[in-house]
């Protein structure tokens, strides 16, 4: 129950679509979505593997809640090796598209191989072949969805795919449903183009069961009032969207900028969530339009912006769409502090086209801010860039390599590295902010100290989506910590680590996770699924995934040497606001975080924690 307790098993080298049954054990053990499909892609691939090999293996994932009425359960996940990192991948999508696919019966889809052409899956609820999508190849995310609505005549059918970055090798390309949803980070759309797989296309109608209906409606509801009276969930993010935190964040120091040189941006007021709702002189308009929900959402935290027509960005492009989703927080600091930019209407516009093409603008932005600093440093000159003034601030510069990293061409190519690529290349890799070959997002790790052990230890690459002790350090949430204190964090990042993990197990929106805790998602799981969930055998599911994804990192090669942050964060002091003089204390957490952990000194889980946690 809850679980559909099928998998759909497609070979993209023989062109074969097979069905089988979920593995109810490991169920028990992974709950579903991240930690199932993590379970099952760690069995069945070499963690040596090369990420855009045909062995490596792509899943598409839903949890035992997606599809039911629990508020956000709406979600799926792609779990993979990362193109960007080469790391554990798992890339977590909202929209409409995870509550198609549990409909139509699925719990996963295990994609291998590689298809000799440009293929799409069609699934219609049991029914699954792959079509040739040689006439989508070369297309947009949005040119394929419309493309493949129109050509099955079913405005209803739920679109995954790839822009033609995932074709072109973008090392950072997303796997974008509903037009503007995104598995975003890690390259998991990169890995899909290797495998010549251009969308996925679904129609499920079949309903999703739970265990005990009444019960579940029950404990669906008793949450959905908790979210309804949070002050975060119930009124910020309803009204502002993730963008609420551009100031807060630029007032704690915290918000990298100019590539992490400063941790302060000026011209944060322009770019945040009041700057979107103010009325343009140019047109009267507002860059903001509405908010949005995805599927079963009570929170609706979601953007629609209309970018100004006369802005130069769509005057000169006007091929190009003018309405869609975003900005939310991450992607405006890293189209715009990372990179200096502070014109609303050219990060709107930039935002578009990493919906539009499919990449992650988290990755983008930061390695157009490192490209920038190559520049500025007389690196990297006009040569280099095709006869861009790649300057700190330009949104010139910033729009017209969207453009280009988009579609794959000129130095846009080479910004589709991403910055570790990029900055080793031209012989400065300490410019490179990053974990594991993975850009950070939109927190100074020198004004929130938790965020530190956070991106050095995440699994997946410099990340907030696996611990967000943001939430604890300047929120207060669950309770207030000292930012720029380091003793405790250990202890923090660890819990919200497991936490996470059991919640992006659940087919649940991560961000109900500022009013809930595993209290209020177990009584959802335990009447819905089989077996007896409580928020203790959720954490220690949580756990267990953690570990699970950390051994197959350290088998694919990562050591606690990949535990790190840049030296920028660890030697040189912010230069202004709450943390001025302060470095991140990464030194004095990382030991203690192993010893919470179970692990070695070396960052390895000793026998005793893999035989606690039944790995
Ligand atoms: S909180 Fe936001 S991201 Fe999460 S499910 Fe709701 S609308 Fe989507």
């Amino acid at each position: 129950m809850a679980w559909a307790g099928k998998i759909l098993r497609v070979n993209l080298t023989e062109g074969t679509c097979k069905s089988e049954p979920l593995n109810m054990e490991w169920a028990q053990a992974y709950l579903g979505q991240r930690g199932l499909a993590t379970k099952y892609l760690t069995e069945e691939i070499d963690p040596k593997v090369d990420p855009l090999s045909p062995e490596n293996k792509m899943i598409m994932t839903t949890g035992p809640l997606t599809g039911t009425c629990a508020s956000t359960a709406g979600r799926y996940s792609v779990v993979t090796k990362g193109a960007l990192t080469g790391a554990i991948a798992c890339s977590n999508s909202g929209g409409f598209f995870g509550n198609e696919m549990k409909n139509a019966g699925w719990d996963q889809i295990i994609f291998e191989g590689k298809a000799k052409k440009p293929v799409y899956l069609y699934i219609e609820n049991d029914k699954a072949e792959l079509l040739d999508a040689s006439e989508f190849w070369g297309t947009s995310v949005w040119d394929t969805e419309e493309g493949i609505k129109e050509k099955h005549g079913d405005p209803m059918i739920r679109v995954a795919s790839i822009g033609i970055s995932g074709e072109k090798g973008v090392k950072y390309a997303c796997v974008v449903n509903d037009m503007h949803r995104a598995a975003g980070r890690s390259g998991v759309g990169t890995v899909m183009g290797s495998k010549n797989l251009k969308a996925v296309a679904i129609r499920g109608t079949k309903g999703v069961r739970v265990k005990d209906p009444k019960r579940f409606v029950q404990a669906a509801n008793d949450a959905k009032k908790v979210l309804a009276d949070n002050a975060v969930t119930g009124q910020g993010l309803p009204a502002m969207g993730t963008q609420v935190l551009m100031n807060v964040i630029n007032e704690v120091g915290a918000l990298p900028t100019r590539n992490h040189r400063d941790s302060q941006f000026e011209g944060a007021n322009d770019i945040g969530a009041e700057a979107m709702a103010k009325e343009r002189a140019s047109d009267g308009k507002t860059n903001l339009v509405t908010n949005a929900a995805c599927f079963g959402c009570t929170i609706a935290c979601g953007r629609i912006s209309e970018i100004d027509r006369t802005h130069f960005s769509v005057a000169e492009r006007p091929e190009y769409q003018i309405i869609s989703g975003g900005l939310e927080y991450e992607a405006a600091w890293a189209l715009g502090a990372a990179t200096g930019v502070n014109d609303l209407e050219a990060l709107t516009f930039a935002n578009f086209i990493c919906n539009e093409q499919g990449f992650d603008p988290i990755s983008f932005g930061a390695t157009v801010g490192a490209a920038m600093e190559l520049f500025e440093d007389g690196v990297i000159t006009t040569d280099n860039t095709g006869g861009i003034e790649l300057k700190f601030g330009s949104a010139e510069a910033l729009t017209t390599l969207a453009e280009l990293t988009g579609k794959g061409e000129g130095f846009g190519a080479e910004i589709g590295l991403g910055s570790k690529l990029l900055c080793e290349k031209y012989g400065h890799p300490e410019l490179s902010m990053s974990v594991k070959g993975q850009e950070f997002p939109a927190y100074d790790s020198r004004g929130i100290q938790g965020m530190g052990l956070t991106y050095a230890t995440s699994n997946r690459g410099a990340c907030h989506l696996r611990s967000y002790t943001v939430a604890s350090e300047v929120l207060g949430i669950p309770e207030k910590t000292d930012p720029l204190a380091t003793d405790g964090k250990a202890g923090l990042v660890k819990a919200f680590q497991d936490a996470t993990a059991a919640f992006d197990s659940s087919g649940l929106c991560i961000f109900t996770s500022f009013a809930w805790t595993l209290e209020d998602v177990a009584p959802q799981v335990d009447a819905a699924c089989e077996g007896d969930w409580t928020a203790e055998k959720l954490l220690e599911v949580g756990e267990r995934i953690w570990n699970l994804e950390r051994k197959f990192n350290n088998d694919a090669g990562f050591t606690a040497a990949d535990d790190k942050l840049p030296e920028r964060l660890v030697k040189d002091a912010a230069k202004t606001g709450p943390a001025e003089g302060k470095v991140n204390g990464l030194d004095k957490m990382l030991p203690e975080y192993y010893e919470l952990r179970g692990w070695t000194q070396d960052g390895v889980p000793s026998n005793e924690t893999l035989d606690r946690l039944a790995l």
